[in-house]
């Protein structure tokens, strides 16, 4: 059985996202997506906000399941006896962290490598942070998060105007 994780912060997940969950769970058996509970960041949505929006919008995708995780990411793959971790490289910019991690991660663990997934061009420019500032701004954000997520985004901004 072949397993991978993907491992993010999600906050929220958009359609870049949606689109390396759809195309890594058409090449793995199983892919668990990790909500990585970090808590040097800030973010708009709880973990478990976070989870809960991955999972409904992942609901029609029947080989991916959604959970949170503390920690390393090579951990969180052993422990979900994955061998694999996907990222989603955008640009050329996403470059030099992702390999200088996925080479930390190979150092770390022999038995887990990372797997990159390259942007649908529709997507390339997406990134949960612009999402989160233009719907701040009163901007229409259905071209870029699932309908369910727009509700979220807006509804967070309705009670908390401050951001
Ligand atoms: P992190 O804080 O770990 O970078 P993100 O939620 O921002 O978490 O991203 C998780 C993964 O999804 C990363 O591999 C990132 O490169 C990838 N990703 C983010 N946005 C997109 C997108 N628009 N298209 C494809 N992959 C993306």
């Amino acid at each position: 059985m072949a397993r991978a994780i993907y491992p993010g912060s999600f906050d929220p997940a958009t359609y870049g996202h949606l689109d390396i969950i759809r195309r890594a769970a058409a090449l793995f058996d199983e892919v668990i997506v990790g909500v990585l509970n970090n808590s040097a960041k800030s973010p708009l949505f709880s973990v478990e906000e976070r989870v809960n929006i991955l999972e409904n919008i992942t609901k029609d995708v029947p080989n991916v399941a959604v959970t949170s995780f503390s920690g390393l990411s090579v951990n969180f793959a052993r422990s979900c006896n994955a061998k694999v971790i996907i990222r989603g490289l955008r640009a050329i910019t996403d470059f030099e962290y992702e390999l200088q991690m996925a080479q930390t991660n190979r150092v770390l663990a022999q038995d887990v490598d990372t797997m990159f997934l390259t942007t649908s061009l529709e997507y390339a420019y997406l990134s949960s942070t612009t999402v989160k500032e233009a719907a701040y701004f009163g901007a229409d954000i259905s071209k870029f998060v699932p309908e369910y997520v727009v509700r979220k985004v807006e509804e967070k901004y309705r009670r908390n105007p401050a951001g």
